[in-house]
């Protein structure tokens, strides 16, 4: 078994830098875990400070209490030799960790405690070495052995990613998600992980066991609308990125969804059905809105990005497949209306969870590089507005279907509008 890992939450560590000497220390233990925090600290006679645990579903939050233990102020030696102590699996006699500890020592008696000590001069005594600013002890008569320490950082999440990646363009960005299904899902996590500040889902169904197979969420958001599972998941995954979920469906509830996308720098389509794909290219056309649209065609044996533009020279959804058509293509629209199916019946080959969870990310990755080549990053523009991505290729589709491999990626440019389309000529 591993040692004994004490977690100093953000809040304790600041509680003790300005703390005096010496004082007492509680902490709550799991024990199938064997990882504990520092919940409670006295930092004057008689004063005691609760430290939560963030979040609050942590489990170390339904931890037992262990007896009441101590916390010193001390020298950098004392963490020279816990340092020294854990790479030798070795224990300090009770005398010379008393010895370097200035003021306050509790002798453990017949049992044991665990004490967490504190070196202010750690870093500034030592510089570069890496000396740990608290170290914890579990405290017997028979020797004081070094325990495992983590203390939480200032600063967790996407900050931690900058400068390196551009974190504020992408934190300060709203984007609406139409559809929050197994494609959607996939892509709002996605879009969390790139550093989206603010998403807005739109979808008026409810996640149900049939969905599981294919979905991000699981079981315990059975019943729950898909927009607000994925809100749920979020704020325990990721709760730097705000989510607003609406339970409305773009066709019936256009009048409401229009405000959303007044407020949004990109929307991203996953829903699949040929009306609500064109009723948000639609409204993000006349919203002056970059819309990414994503969905697989052949029953998931091809997962298709578009990006549609609001320029005069890029035509819209209906414009994209008139040309295919014209090209003497197929039109993959009307078969998404046929769902996936169960796996079972209903149609043969389906398509599976991860293979729509590809597709949805890579709509993500699109939306993120069509944000960033927007605001000034010119290594983050796509090779084209329509990708094709090979998921379960079958010889024979037509051009530009005709993709031969697993894997196979292949970007095509917009074509211009149709002349006369209603969508992409000024009304
Ligand atoms: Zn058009």
């Amino acid at each position: 078994m591993s040692r004994l890992l004490v977690i100093v939450p953000r809040e304790g560590a600041e509680l003790l830098r300005s703390a005096g000497s010496h004082g007492s220390a509680t902490f709550k233990v799991s024990g199938p875990q064997n990882a504990g925090f520092l919940c409670a600290i006295s930092v004057k006679e008689g004063s005691i400070s609760p430290v939560r645990m963030t979040p609050p579903t942590h489990f170390l939050n339904f931890g037992d209490a262990r007896p009441v233990g101590y916390w010193y102020r001390v020298a950098t030696d004392l963490h020279v030799a816990w340092e020294y102590a854990r790479c030798r699996n070795g224990a300090l006699p009770v005398s010379a960790f008393a010895e370097l500890v200035p003021s306050g020592f509790k002798h453990p008696g017949g049992g044991g405690y665990i004490a967490l000590t504190y070196a202010p001069d750690a870093e500034t005594g030592h510089p570069g070495v890496g000396i740990a600013e608290f170290a914890a002890w579990q405290v017997t008569a028979g020797g004081v052995n070094p325990l495992d320490v983590a203390c939480e950082p200032q600063v967790v999440g996407n900050v931690q990613l900058a400068p390196h990646w551009p974190v504020e363009a992408l934190a300060a960005a709203t984007v609406t998600v139409v559809g929050a299904g197994s494609i959607g899902g996939a892509t709002v996590h996605a879009l969390a992980d790139y550093g989206v500040g603010r998403l807005l889902l739109v979808d008026p169904d409810r996640l149900l066991w049939h969905n599981l197979v294919r979905h991000v969420s699981g079981p315990a958001q059975v019943g729950k609308m898909k927009a607000f599972a994925l809100r749920d998941d979020l704020e325990q995954l990721r709760p730097g990125t705000s989510i607003e979920p609406y339970a409305l469906d773009v066709i019936r509830d256009a009048d409401k969804v229009r405000p959303l996308l007044a407020r949004s720098d990109l929307v991203v389509c996953t829903a699949d059905g040929v009306a609500p794909r064109r009723v948000i290219s639609h409204l993000a056309r006349r919203a002056g809105l970059d819309a990414v649209l994503a969905c697989v065609l052949e029953d998931g044996g091809i997962g298709e990005i578009l990006r549609l533009r609001p320029w005069p020279d890029r035509g819209c959804l209906v414009c994209q497949r008139q040309a295919l058509t014209d090209a003497g293509a197929i039109d993959p629209e009307p078969a998404l209306d046929a769902g996936y199916g169960n796996g079972t019946r209903h149609r043969p080959m389906t398509a599976v969870g991860s293979d729509l969870h590809l597709v949805g990310q890579l709509a993500a990755k699109a939306a993120v590089a069509t944000l960033l080549e927007r605001a000034g990053h010119p290594d983050q523009r796509l090779p084209g507005d329509h990708g094709l991505l090979a998921l379960r290729p079958q010889l024979g589709w037509p051009p530009p279907f005709d993709l031969t491999r697993v894997g196979e990626l292949r970007w095509l440019d917009a074509r211009p509008p149709v002349p006369g389309c209603p969508t992409c000529e000024e009304p």
